[in-house]
């Protein structure tokens, strides 16, 4: 690795400013209160989105930031509508659901099948045509989340495939108490598509049971899931601007849509207040680096990432003036550091390396590897250099696209190291006199 061109000296009095400011005032906290119990959860198209975004523009503005913006993105409106799942036979009890977004509805009557429980897609292939017109359920246990998460995104129609008239599937969760886990599905376009949801491990365990005893479990799913026309959202976006180099740019940032269900805390509507209040903290302190710091709240990340690629698509123009991107969407939990681009160049690297030192204090020094995320992807794609926040993720998915997304999950004390993090990472990385090495 390079040796780093980066000399830190000069930012150990603001970093320690900074940090003691975030650790000393909970106005984050109470911003993230205000979004999750008074407005809530927030799924692309919904009224409570566009009600998170006129609350946004209008604190952010209130806060004195600089050219607060509401970029306008079409995205997708997916409605859930009723749902409910019923074991019939051989015992009648209801089953917790979340139907799967992108899943299409039930007749009005409801699909009634025979389920067959397959623990991966290798058991499905080897039934082949032995699922037709039955419910396909996958009880694949939970490896990490992109390796599972495969069943949940292609699991309806690799069941499809075979004539399956449903596919259910074990939450993406290590754990679960009774809880239901969404999140976005596929339809392969080659295929029939069939409705699909996920059910809970206590769930997807009780069918495998039954199934493996030969009991012949059957169920009655019933979904009201539909696509309204896409409907008018916008990125939100507020700057503190350099003081030398307006026109060069770090962009912070995370995504404001949510799931329907929950309230959207963690993921990740704790990550977007961070961002804004690493900006709002900084003004604050009078720290006005010499390039812009860019918060960007990202919509429809959840089902659609029209608003990454809005962002990318409004900006072209300015993609080679951004010196660096830091996306937050793991939740908020305490920071460990920057999971840096794989692609990224070694000095960017070396010298983020050296910034890190900034932050030993409290341990969020780590620069570690294949970040990314998928509201900057599109911008990366495109060149610009990338990170996202790394936090310790040992319970996110614990809760994760679940009803359990609430408020009292954040610890008030992680989510001012958030902003603590953010903060002395994107003012050093914009205020730095020579270059991080990017461009
Ligand atoms: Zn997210």
């Amino acid at each position: 690795m390079p040796s780093p061109t980066v000399k830190i000296d000069a930012y150990r009095t603001p970093a320690g400013r900074i940090i003691g400011a975030a650790l000393t005032n909970n106005r984050a906290y109470q911003r993230l209160a205000y979004l999750t119990d008074r407005i809530g959860n927030r799924l692309s198209g919904s009224t409570n989105l566009e009600r998170a975004i006129a609350w946004a523009l209008a604190e952010m503005k209130s806060d004195g930031l600089d050219n607060v913006r509401a970029e306008k993105v079409m995205v997708p409106h997916w409605v859930r509508g009723e749902e409910s799942l019923e074991l019939v036979s051989p015992v009648a009890r209801k089953l917790t659901l979340l139907g799967l977004g992108n899943s299409v509805a039930t007749p009005a009557e409801g699909v009634s099948a025979e389920a067959v429980v397959v623990r991966d897609f290798a058991e499905l292939d080897a039934l082949s045509e032995r699922v037709r017109g039955k419910i396909v359920v996958y009880n694949a246990p939970f490896v990490n989340y992109g390796a599972t998460v495969q069943y949940r995104l292609n699991g309806a129609s690799r069941a499809a495939r075979y004539g399956a008239v449903a596919a259910l599937v074990r939450s993406i969760t290590p754990v679960s108490l009774q809880t239901a886990h969404t999140g976005a599905m596929n339809y392969d376009p080659q295929q029939p598509k069939i409705p699909t949801a996920a059910i809970t491990i206590e769930a997807a365990e009780l069918l495998q049971r039954l199934y493996d005893r030969g009991e012949h479990p059957t169920m009655r799913l019933k979904m009201e899931a539909k696509f309204l026309p896409d409907a008018e959202s916008a990125n939100v976006i507020a700057e503190l601007k350099g003081s030398e180099r307006p026109d060069e740019i770090v962009l912070i940032g995370g995504h404001f849509d949510s799931w329907d269900v929950g309230q959207g805390a963690h993921d990740d509507g704790g990550s977007c207040i961070a961002a804004w209040e690493a900006i709002r903290l900084l003004k604050e302190l009078g720290l006005r680096p010499r390039r812009t710091i860019r918060v960007v709240l990202f919509t429809n990340e959840e089902n659609g990432t029209r608003g990454g690629t809005g962002y990318r698509d409004a900006h072209r123009a300015e993609l080679a003036k951004h010196i660096f991107a830091i996306e937050s969407d793991s939740g908020i939990y305490r920071p460990e550091g920057l999971a840096l681009a794989a692609n990224a160049p070694l000095l960017v690297r070396s010298n983020l390396v050296e910034i890190a030192k900034l932050l030993s204090g409290i341990d969020a020094d780590r620069i570690g590897d294949n970040g990314g995320g998928a509201d900057i992807g599109p911008s990366m794609r495109e060149g610009v250099v990338g990170a996202n926040l790394d936090v310790d993720e040992t319970h996110y998915f614990d809760i994760h696209h679940t009803q359990a997304d609430t408020l009292d999950k954040i610890d008030p004390r992680d989510l001012s190291l958030c902003v603590a993090t953010l903060a002395v990472y994107a003012y050093t990385i914009a205020d730095l006199p020579e270059s991080l090495g990017a461009n």
